[in-house]
Parts: structure tokens; C-alpha cells; sequence
């Protein structure tokens, strides 16, 4: 048995801000990145393998906050944060604030593979990658349009923006996935641009383990939404916690944690998860989610608002 599930970010997604088209994309996108994850698994490929595909996919595309069409920064540039962890062997890798990477996650995973750290840092990151041939791109790779429009309205309100707010243009996000394979090994990976219009050298929630993105024996958590909240909660860790100590099922603890701990602070967003059983769950607080999942034999499912 195996399970895979994916985010593309979370906030206030309304129906009414999608047209039928920007629907397709972002259906059609989820479903490509699901079905990568998907297909290393079904052939009995690694947890880890399927969340760095689904991940990369994403960070492809311009759609999403993460690698091309990341946010702008304050200052406008791009800091790119990932984050992968293995549960059966919790090893975890991240870099945060990286600039010229195109895929931060496999960073992510080199980091956690051919280093004896967890974090990496921008500029070293960036030499990281560089060192071992990752593929490195100049600033306009990252530059959309969208995000530069979003950065503008943000600085004229003078605030740090959640990706996907309520203006219609700030709707897309973050990525992650958690995957469960075959050999019953969970995974999680994490990957963003951060927040529009945030300070030079902020770090999110994405690239802290624990914060952002977990696993361990029991479950694989990837997290989306207004990253301080996130930090302050070590929302993705208690999740586990709740697992472990309190012995509530998998969709009791994100309940918990999602509607019960974050969302009466304002701590908008949502969390993926998985558990050594390959359930999964998807919940958010925000009024959208961009997510997918499947499970082995069961249909892809893909959905955006809330149900
Ligand atoms: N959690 C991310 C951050 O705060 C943002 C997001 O999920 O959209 O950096």
C-alpha cells in the first residue's frame, strides 16, 4: 500500500476569483505533479523519491510560490526556502533564502544527503547546488509578472502578504507533498518563495523541521500558510505530537492543530499529512486550498475550495 498527497498553497481562494481557465491550469498542474509522485510509487519507488518529484514539478511551474513564479521579496528578489525529511531514519535536509537554485528541494535533499548539517543558508546554498551541479538560474528566471504586481500592492499597503490573499491576483502558493511507499517509509517536502513583500533574509516556517515540514515513524506533515504563525505553533512536530501522546488518529490531530490551535490566532493556512497506515488528510482554516492525494487502487483527487 502506498499514499501520496500534495498542496500548492492555501488562503483566500474564492470561486469567484478563478476564471475556468486559471481552474484548468491549476487543476491540470496538480494532477501532473500527483501523477509523478504517483507512478514512482506504485513501482515501488522511495517516499522520499515521490515528494521530490511532486515538489519539483511544482517548483517548475510558474503557477506556484516556489522555484519560477516565487514571490518577491521587500526588496525585490527571491528567496527561495525548502525542506525534506525521512521518517524511517529521521533525516532531514533545508536551505533557506536561496537565490539562484531552480529547484531548491533537490538542495533540500542534497544537504540532507551529502552534508552533515540540516540547514544551509544563502550564500552557501546557492554554492552547495552549485558545487554539485544542480541547475542554477539568473533573477528574471524567477520573475513573473504577477508577482511583481502583487509586490507593488503590498508595499503600497505597507504589509508582509500570505501568497494567496484575498486580492484575486494573490492566489497561488506554496508546495509541498507527503508520500507513505510501498516499504512503509513516509516522506515530506516542502518548498516556497515565502511571503510577498517580506524583509530581506526572512525565513519562513517552511524550511524549520518541525515548523513546516516533519516526519518520523508515525506521520509525514507538509504545511502551508502564514509561516510565523506556523513557527510558533511548531505546527507540522505537534501534529506528531499528538500522535504519539495524546494516541488521537491522524485527522484528530491536524483537526486539532489547524482549526483548534492556529486558525483562533490567525495562523491562516492548512497542512497535507500521512500516516504510517496511509491514511491522509488535507485540512485548512483559509478559504481554499490548492491540494491532491491518492491512495494505491483509489482515484486521484483534486480540489481547490473548500468542500
Ligand atoms: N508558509 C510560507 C511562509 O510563511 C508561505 C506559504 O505557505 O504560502 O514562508
Amino acid at each position: 500500500m502506498f499514499a501520496l498527497a500534495i498542496h500548492g498553497g492555501a488562503g483566500t481562494i474564492a470561486r469567484a476569483s478563478l476564471t475556468p481557465d486559471d481552474e484548468r491550469q491549476y487543476r491540470a498542474a496538480l494532477t501532473a505533479a500527483l501523477a509523478l509522485g504517483h507512478d514512482l510509487l506504485r513501482d515501488g519507488g522511495a517516499a522520499l523519491d515521490a515528494v521530490e518529484a511532486a515538489v519539483r514539478s511544482l517548483e517548475d511551474c510558474p503557477l506556484f510560490n516556489a522555484g519560477r513564479g516565487a514571490v518577491f521579496t521587500h526588496d525585490g528578489h527571491h528567496e527561495l526556502d525548502a525542506a525534506v525529511m525521512t521518517g524511517h531514519n529521521r533525516l532531514a535536509g533545508a536551505v533557506a533564502g536561496a537565490r539562484q537554485m531552480q529547484n531548491p528541494i533537490r538542495a533540500a535533499r542534497l544537504v540532507m544527503e551529502r552534508t552533515d548539517h540540516v540547514l544551509l543558508g544563502y550564500p552557501g546554498a546557492d554554492d552547495l547546488a552549485r558545487e554539485h551541479g544542480l541547475p542554477l538560474q539568473p533573477a528574471e528566471y524567477f520573475f513573473t509578472q504577477k508577482r511583481y504586481d502583487q509586490l507593488q500592492d503590498a508595499r503600497a499597503s505597507g504589509r508582509m502578504q500570505l501568497d494567496h490573499a484575498a486580492d484575486p491576483n494573490w492566489k497561488k502558493g506554496t508546495v509541498g507533498a507527503v508520500a507513505r511507499d510501498v516499504h512503509g517509509h513516509l516522506a515530506a517536502a516542502t518548498s516556497t518563495g515565502g511571503m510577498t513583500n517580506k524583509r530581506y533574509s526572512r525565513i519562513g516556517d517552511t524550511p524549520l523541521i518541525g515548523a513546516g515540514t516533519w516526519a518520523d515513524t508515525r506521520c509525514a506533515i507538509s504545511c502551508t500558510g502564514n509561516g510565523e504563525y506556523f513557527i510558533r505553533a511548531v505546527a507540522a512536530y505537534d501534529v506528531a505530537c499528538l500522535l504519539e501522546y495524546k494516541n488521537l488518529t491522524l485527522e484528530e490531530a491536524c483537526r486539532v492543530v489547524v482549526h483548534d490551535k492556529l486558525a483562533p490566532v490567525g495562523g491562516e493556512g492548512g497542512l497535507i499529512a500521512v500516516d504510517a497506515a496511509g491514511h491522509v488528510t488535507l485540512p485548512f482554516n483559509s478559504e481554499g486550498m490548492y491540494r491532491a492525494s491518492q491512495i494505491a487502487g483509489g482515484e486521484a483527487m483534486v480540489a481547490i475550495y473548500k468542500e
